[in-house]
């Protein structure tokens, strides 16, 4: 394993032992769960929003590795942006995760999971938190 693949792991590991914004929130706007049963991997994300900001986020749930820490780290990269910037990022590391682009530097840490294009069974793992994000978008586009 090279160096740089050891870190990659250190960081996904470190967010799967200890995730960000695990938890409940009350008074959440938007709630959705989103599953993804080839691996077992089940979460719902909850979101606080003010004038399309999302200003507080948080989930909850359990899975692989892969999945909790793309969760955790999404969380923190989307806290403060707006839905529309949420939905952006989403592209990006669908991009990256699904058709092996390059990692975009908005991404920052989630490159970890840039290898992830190359197992194509955990791919829906990875996706799993993007995709409930884009679902409480839609949610909350329509309330
Ligand atoms: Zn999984």
């Amino acid at each position: 394993m090279s160096l740089l693949e050891e870190l990659y792991r250190e960081t996904i590991l470190s967010h799967y032992k200890s995730p960000k914004n695990f938890g409940p929130l009350a008074d959440a706007s938007v709630s959705i769960k989103g599953d993804n049963p080839s691996c077992g991997d089940q979460l719902e994300l909850l979101l606080k929003l003010n004038g399309g900001r999302i200003t507080e986020v948080r989930f909850q749930g359990h899975g692989c590795a892969i999945s909790i820490a793309s969760a955790s780290m999404m969380t923190e990269l989307v806290k403060n942006k707006t839905l529309d910037q949420a939905l952006e990022l989403t592209r990006q590391f669908k991009a990256m995760v699904v058709d092996g682009a390059e990692p975009a530097p908005e991404l920052g840490d989630l490159k970890a999971l840039a290898g992830v294009s190359k197992l194509h069974a955990r791919t829906k793992c990875a996706t799993l938190a993007w995709n409930t994000l884009e679902e409480a978008a839609k949610e909350a586009g329509t309330s």
